[in-house]
């Protein structure tokens, strides 16, 4: 039972809440759609950057090939027309040869093959095929063809992976005398692998290069050189002779990030690319930083919308505080109090005032219209006992005058009742001239009266008793004509105690000058008191 309470105060809806709620909403949205927004533009100049930097590493490492392809080309050229007229020199030729492959470095073999396909020189000479006739794809494509070729790559009689990059030799007048070849190799070492794994990086990035008819020519995992790649559509399209990007799923499912371009001399498409995890990978530390770099504005800016919302919340909170307790009399106070400052919750604390005080001013007339005597517009018995009350807990000393009219039946029965009535509005009109503003002058039985005297000794009450004595004996009353009153004073003080027993007194006092033959004043001796 209690925790439910607890909680239904807890969760009470109301303004500040309200507002804190909404204003974290809010933040919150703000807070999120920033972050969003941030993390696709991140995200997407991330895929851009890497799209970009593939193709251009794509089409670099296509370059170097096709430069490389050239040089061996132009050292081919250069040793055949060095042996234009040397050709039938065995010697020679094996020292060129040898010279070839070790001095530039580009070939695994080099072979020198007459015009009908016999190997006149080799380096290195273990390959012992001097003197032979070479039936490889290679040497028959270059001894068919008599120009500059780069074979498709193909399997050697020594089972070697290599293309073959051959020039034909010509003499001065131009006959075909046949060809130097050298190889690259594939999958061994080789200026070609060389080339292309030493941009090999590590961060998820690679590179691998097919020839026309999707074979690998180059792949960091040397075992799939030589294979033969399926469906890939960076691969159609590098193949269609394209320089280009693209976002992938590859033959194993992988996401990648492909730039891609393709070798002039001999069409072999080169691709690099990154799977598009790795790509992404730096993107959490940058929104965790981002993430870190708002939190401290972020914090502050709750604070002050937590400090705000009090702000607004507390002036109408005061005034909902207030309306809870308007019948309570110091609450119009506390509504004056409230620092109202803004427009909406300075009206309602204006119209809060305005009904505080119609409230009041109504209770406060039906408490009179309750205290009030019709008669004679004089306090009665009830207003009598409020302002005991109020003597008491005040602990004000006061005295009481009591007074009754003499033989007032005969009037009655003389003139009537409603001239005794008029009488009684007489007196108490001469009753209210005589005492001061704070006196309390009561009706309270038919004809008998009581003045309640504050800060007021026995003595003083007793001047306003023979005041009054005398100036209702020198009062005509219409046609009843003149009258007299007695009166009983009694006084009480703190000590005394109960304030009902000084009326007592009083009364014991009137009904004494009655005996003593009325229109008189009797005072209360000390011993008169209870
Ligand atoms: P005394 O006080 O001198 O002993 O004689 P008294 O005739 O005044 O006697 P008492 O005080 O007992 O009289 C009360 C009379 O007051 C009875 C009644 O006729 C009259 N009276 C009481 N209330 C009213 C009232 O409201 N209007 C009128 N006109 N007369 C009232
Ligand atoms: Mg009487
Ligand atoms: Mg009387």
């Amino acid at each position: 039972m209690v925790s439910n309470i607890t909680l239904s105060y807890f969760f009470r809806v109301n303004l500040r809440r309200l507002i804190l709620f909404l204003a974290l909403l809010s933040a919150l949205v703000i807070q999120f759609n920033t972050f969003y927004a941030s993390y696709s533009v991140q995200r997407q100049l991330l895929i851009d950057n890497t799209l970009a930097s593939n193709r251009a590493y794509a089409s670099k490492l296509a370059d170097s090939i096709d430069q490389f392809l050239q040089s061996t080309q132009q050292q081919l050229a250069y040793s055949a027309s060095l042996l234009t007229a040397k050709f039938g020199d065995a010697e020679l030729l094996m020292a060129e040869a040898e010279r070839l492959r070790l001095q530039t470095n580009s070939f695994n073999s080099v072979v020198f093959v007459d015009a009908n396909g016999k190997v006149v020189a080799t380096s290195p000479d273990t390959l012992s095929i001097l003197g032979k006739k070479l039936d490889s794809p290679g040497a028959n494509e270059a001894l068919n063809v008599r120009r500059p070729v780069i074979s498709a790559p193909y399997i050697s009689v020594a089972g070697n992976l290599l293309v073959f990059i051959s020039h034909p030799v010509t003499d001065s007048a131009g006959r075909y005398l046949g060809y130097i070849g050298g190889t690259v190799y594939l999958k061994q070492k080789s200026i070609l692998n060389k080339l292309l794994g030493e941009h090999y990086y590590h961060d998820g990035s690679y590179l691998y290069v097919v020839d026309q008819s999707r074979r690998l020519l180059y792949h960091p995992d040397a075992s799939r050189v030589g294979e033969e790649v399926g469906p890939n559509l960076v691969i159609d399209a590098v193949l269609r002779g394209e320089t280009g990007d693209m976002r992938i799923n590859n033959s194993q499912g992988i996401d990648l990030l492909a730039g891609y371009a393709i070798v002039p001399m001999t069409h072999w498409g080169v691709v690099a690319q990154r799977p598009t995890q790795a790509t992404l990978a730096p993107i959490s530390g940058l929104m965790s930083s981002m993430l870190l770099n708002t939190l401290p504005l972020a914090i502050l800016t709750l604070l002050f919308i937590w400090w705000f919302a009090n702000m607004i919340a507390s002036p109408l909170r005061e005034l909902a505080d207030s309306a809870q307790e308007m019948d309570h009399p110091a609450t119009a106070e506390r509504i004056q109090k409230v620092h109202s400052w803004y427009f909406e919750s300075s009206e309602i604390k204006r119209a809060m005032l305005i009904g505080f005080k119609l409230l009041h001013y109504k209770i406060n007339k039906l408490l009179l219209d309750v205290q009030t005597d019709p008669l004679t517009g004089l306090h009665n018995r009830r207003g009598l006992d409020l302002a005991l009350d109020l003597m008491q807990s005040t602990r004000r000393n006061f005295a009481v005058v009591s007074l009754d009219i003499d033989n007032f039946k005969s009037v009655n029965d003389t003139y009537g009742h409603d001239a005794g009535d008029e009488v009684l509005q007489s007196l108490a009109k001469i009753m209210q001239n005589v005492s001061r503003d704070e006196d309390v002058v009561c009706r309270i039985g038919g004809e008998e009266f009581l003045i309640l005297l504050p800060s007021v000794g026995s003595k003083v009450a007793e001047e306003v008793a023979e005041r009054l004595r005398r100036q209702v004996e020198q009062t005509r009353f219409g046609p009843v004509g003149q009258l007299t009153i007695s009166l009983g004073v009694a006084q009480w003080s703190q000590d005394l105690g109960d304030v009902e027993a000084v009326l007592k007194v009083a009364d014991n006092m009137l009904y004494k000058a009655k005996r003593n033959g009325r229109n008189r004043v009797v005072v209360a001796e000390s011993s008169d008191c209870v």
